[in-house]
């Protein structure tokens, strides 16, 4: 163990210190499996005091930290470079729950709680933490903070920024900025912690947070329709906006291969329709009143037939059924990862313009290679697609993969010309990070410049990523 090492270990204990090889390999690597880095360390602290103590440490002896969560960010911002010389932070052990008020509605948490733990803190006192992404059984709220993460619900309840009250963050020189403020207003000067949410570990280790909770829905209801075109799917976006309201809590839309995928994955999801159809969106209503939404959503999806908008529809009859209909969703990404590598684009358009986008853009990759597979889906309401390009059937993803700079351009071009950001909710991390310098003005991008260096003067934290 080399001297830098020991230092760092004598302020986590031994317990603190990952040292099995092969958990070591697991933490350097990306979910996606895109980038493998070889740390000097990983190191778990158990508290906040032992998060600033490695910070000055760090300082002193100019080693980069990479903060880390449940890694399952898709950006690689969560995973050290190949010199040996980074240390990962990882604060999965900072896990405590320490208030749950449900009066205030608000819940204090350290970073290294799990997205899901919170929800369950959540709802043992009868409220809603509503971020909610497929991954919430393994990220964690640090992560979920520093990547601003979305997911199905915000249509209804917002991004992560919109779901933070306080922060507490340790700033690379060790100091502890306690902001950890329950309050619903305070206007005392700059927002700071907003500095910290999206930052993806550049500025600072978040270590814990207070949350904003909400009354937990008493009824649901769960639906997939089938159409043509992305177009009819904005048109049902409206539609359902108009007739349901804020009760509307996700619409997501999906195309054909998506469910294609999925079905070929996990077999045991039974297919919601009798044939296939080329789009689908799955529809959540959810309320705290009591009430018949199951009638409410049947009506809007029934005119909808009736206008021609959807060619089928199936509204969920059992609890069961409506975990099946997510399941469909949820497991798209799992899917596509099985299948093999893809090229991943993660982006926000103006909702009105996403049909118009995926017209024009499919079109123009399909000129450059013909039979790609278009798996499309996203958070439609929120004019954020995932907007994945898979090798043609029979094509190896290895191959397909080199083509990776010329499709990004297609689409991302495409997205800047249309108005829109090249990452709605996954982040820059190492993957768009050269890719953003195309589309972000010099000012913007000096301004953030300028925030780095006046938070992080040594260039320290998380280095390689998003600047
Ligand atoms: P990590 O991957 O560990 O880290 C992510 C970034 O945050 C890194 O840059 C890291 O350095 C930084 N970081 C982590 N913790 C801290 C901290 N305490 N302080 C400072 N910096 C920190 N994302 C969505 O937004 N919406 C989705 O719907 C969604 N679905 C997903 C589905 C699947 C199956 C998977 C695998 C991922 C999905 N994601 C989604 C992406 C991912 O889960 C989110 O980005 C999540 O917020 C990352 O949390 P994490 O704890 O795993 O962070
Ligand atoms: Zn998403």
């Amino acid at each position: 163990m080399s001297d830098l090492v020991e230092r760092f270990t004598a302020i986590v204990g031994p317990q603190g210190l990952v040292s099995d090889a092969a958990a070591v390999q697991a933490l350097a690597t990306d979910w996606r499996k895109r980038y493998a880095g070889a740390p000097l360390a990983v190191l778990k602290p158990a508290t906040v005091e032992e998060v600033s103590a490695i910070l000055r440490l760090a300082t002193e002896t100019r080693t980069a930290i990479v903060p880390q969560g449940g890694n399952t960010g898709l950006c690689g911002g969560a995973t050290p470079d190949t010199s040996g010389q980074q240390v990962i932070v990882n604060l999965s052990r900072m896990r405590r729950v320490s208030n749950v008020d449900a009066i205030g509605n608000t819940i204090s948490v350290e970073a290294g709680c799990t997205l899901a733990e919170v929800q369950r803190a959540a709802e043992e006192v009868d409220r809603l933490f509503p971020l909610s992404l497929a991954s919430e059984g393994s990220c964690e709220i640090g992560g979920n903070l520093s990547t601003n993460a979305g997911g199905v619900h915000v249509l209804r309840y917002g991004t992560m920024r919109d779901l933070v009250l306080g922060l507490q963050v340790v700033l690379p020189s060790g100091e502890i900025w306690d902001g950890l403020r329950g309050l619903r207003k305070d206007n005392t000067g700059y927002d700071l912690k907003q500095l910290f949410i999206g930052a993806e570990g550049t500025l600072g280790i978040i270590t814990a947070a207070v949350l904003k909770l909400f009354p937990k829905p008493k009824t649901k209801a769960i639906a997939l329709a089938a159409f043509d075109t992305p177009q009819e799917a904005l048109a049902l976006l409206a539609h359902v906006q108009s007739t349901c309201g804020d009760r509307l809590t996700a619409f997501e839309l999906m195309s054909a291969p998506c469910l294609a995928l999925v079905r070929k994955h996990f077999a045991q999801i039974p297919p919601p329709f009798e044939r296939s159809y080329s789009q689908y969106a799955l529809i959540e209503l959810s309320d705290c009143a009591q009430g018949d939404l199951d009638e409410m959503l049947q009506d809007a999806l029934g005119d909808a037939l009736d206008g021609g908008l959807i060619r089928d529809a199936v509204l969920a009859d059992s609890l069961r059924q409506a975990s099946d209909l997510w399941a469909l969703r949820e497991n798209i990404s799992e899917a596509q990862a099985a299948e093999g590598k893809n090229i991943k684009h993660d982006i926000s358009l103006p909702v009105a313009s996403i049909a118009d986008f995926i017209r024009d853009t499919d079109a123009e990759l399909k000129r450059a290679y013909p039979h790609v597979r278009m798996v499309v889906f996203g958070h439609l309401g929120d004019g954020n697609l995932h907007y994945n390009v898979s090798a043609p059937e029979g094509v190896a993803n290895g191959d397909f993969l080199r083509e990776q700079p010329i499709i990004n351009r297609i689409v991302h071009d495409a997205v800047h010309r249309f108005g829109g950001s090249i990452s709605a909710e996954h982040g820059l991390g190492q993957y768009k990070r050269e890719e953003i310098l195309r589309y972000k003005s010099a000012v913007e991008m000096e301004l953030m410049r300028t925030l780095k260096r006046s938070l992080d003067p040594l260039g320290i934290m998380n280095p390689g990523k998003v600047l």
